[in-house]
């Protein structure tokens, strides 16, 4: 007997959806994509690896499968001059998470984003980011997605469009601008441009990138507090500040800029991540992820956190059966003296 699968909003109505994302900075570190285009060409070129990465969010208790179509649209294959392999990289993308999702219960979303190519003010510019989401979403809609995610939209009008294409064919929305700025790049207070959002159809508003947990989580309070419908945050795993609000702004010890390759010192670890999970979920947040510089290690902590099932929790940590931690620890007394001194 087949079990109709549950969709987003039924989903996100009874509780918490965890939403791994941060396949492209994952998958560069790993030497499949180039670093400053970011485009997934490794979707073409070595789809088991893409292949490998959903397995390892869906292990970790991700609700969702986004398949790897940020970056693949015209204007970006157009800089790398693949352009005619748009149609391809795009419906393998969905293919491949697809593939991945099997039997088991858990959304495959479709994925664009900012296209880099929208001006305000600018019909010309409005229809071609129009054409670039039409096309991307009629191939989603052919091969089978169960929602669209749009995101790291910084431009009302940019999500507008991206809001009546995702509607046209019919699917639900979720809408995440990235807080860069304290405003969007037409000049939108934040928590408005999700209203006017929200106004104009969105299933679910919010904030995906840029902002770590600690400067994203005021903003979500706000909006949580102004918005009645489902909302989400899905902020990167590096510790931003007040001073420095997004990951664009961190610097490396030398004073140079951190963004993009010198972020690792910057990094969150699992239980910061799974503490954002709860912080995010008390605030009545229920679309609850993590961006680029995920992993897996953090995705299961917040999926722990959120009281899911993660088939990689067979191998949650038990530091009890640590050589120089565990209770059975065989460590010299001098060592241990050592380690808790260092504690
Ligand atoms: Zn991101």
């Amino acid at each position: 007997m087949s079990i109709k699968k549950r969709g987003l909003i039924e989903r996100l109505s009874e509780g918490t959806v965890l939403c791994a994302e941060g396949y492209i900075f994952e998958l560069e570190r790993r030497g499949y994509l180039k670093a400053g285009a970011f485009v997934p060409e490794v979707v073409l070129e070595h789809p088991e690896v893409v292949e490998q990465l959903h397995k390892e969010f869906l292990r970790a208790g991700s609700d969702v499968l986004v398949a790897l179509t940020y970056y693949a649209h015209r204007q970006k294959l157009k800089v790398i001059g693949r352009e005619n392999d748009l149609e391809l990289l795009n419906r393998q993308a969905i293919r491949i998470a697809k593939r991945v999702a099997g039997k088991h219960d858990v959304l495959i979303a479709g994925n664009i984003c900012n296209t880099w190519v929208y001006e305000p003010n600018n019909a010309a510019a409005a229809e071609e980011v129009r054409r670039q989401y039409t096309e991307q979403l009629a191939w989603a809609k052919e091969e089978g997605i169960d929602f669209v995610l749009a995101e790291t939209i910084e431009y009302v009008g940019e999500a507008i469009i991206a809001l009546e294409v995702i509607k046209s064919f019919g699917f639900e929305a979720v809408i995440n601008f990235t807080p860069i700025y304290e405003q969007s790049k037409d000049g939108y207070d934040w928590i408005e441009a999700c209203k006017i959002l929200t106004t104009n159809g969105a299933d679910v508003v919010g904030f995906n990138c840029a902002r770590g947990p600690e400067t994203i989580l005021g903003l979500g309070k706000k909006l949580r507090s102004r918005i009645e419908g489902e909302v989400a945050l899905v902020p990167v795993p590096y510790r931003t500040t007040d001073e420095k609000p997004a990951f664009e702004f961190l610097e490396r010890l030398d004073g140079s800029s951190a963004y993009t390759l010198g972020l690792d010192q910057h990094f969150i670890d699992r239980d910061e991540a799974a503490q954002f999970a709860v912080q995010a979920k008390n605030l009545g947040v229920n679309f609850i992820g993590l961006c680029c510089g995920a992993g897996p290690h953090h995705i299961r902590a917040m999926a722990e956190a959120l009281g899911k099932n993660a088939a990689a929790s067979q191998y949650s940590p038990d530091m009890s059966q640590h050589g120089l931690l565990g209770i059975k620890s065989v460590a010299s007394k001098n060592e241990k003296i050592i380690l808790s001194q260092r504690q």
